[in-house]
């Protein structure tokens, strides 16, 4: 796999030196994603105040790109509200299967590095896990929401 040199480095800078990584002892929220193409796997813990991400654990294992978006993600979404998370989700998705940049989002620059990924439609999927993973975490939040 050949990545462009500047991509590739922010990349395994994230892989080797994970933002976030760990569970979190207080968590509200959490989910356990696995893809089973690549073997990747990755776990989100959240902590919510009302509306609010306080905090962000990521663990698992996997190939180095499922991994670096892991802490990549962990780092945009930290201190924001569920609804920005959410939506830099569709971003993000949008950036890996539509065209989509993000450009104009200061808080997810690192992640344009993965754009690269692009060229490896079967990796795409690694990119993708992190985030649905969160998407799912915060669909269980809500759901507890509803029931308390
Ligand atoms: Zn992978």
């Amino acid at each position: 796999m050949s990545l462009d040199g500047l991509y590739r480095e922010i990349i395994l800078d994230h892989y080797q030196n994970p933002r976030n990584r760990g569970e979190l002892g207080d968590a509200n929220a959490a989910s356990h994603g696995l893809n089973p193409l690549c073997g990747d796997e990755v776990n989100v813990f959240l902590k919510l105040e009302g509306d609010q991400i306080d905090a962000i654990g990521v663990t698992g294992r996997g190939c180095s790109i499922s991994q670096a978006t892991g802490s990549m993600m962990s780092e945009s979404i930290k201190g924001h509200s569920v609804a920005e998370a959410r939506e830099m989700a569709q971003a993000f998705k949008s950036m890996m299967t539509e065209g989509g940049s993000l450009e104009d989002r200061d808080e997810m620059a690192d992640l344009e590095a993965l754009q690269g990924v692009k060229q490896f439609p079967v990796r795409i999927k690694c990119t993708l896990l992190p985030w649905t993973t969160l998407t799912d975490a915060l669909d269980r939040y809500a759901a507890d929401g509803e029931s308390r």
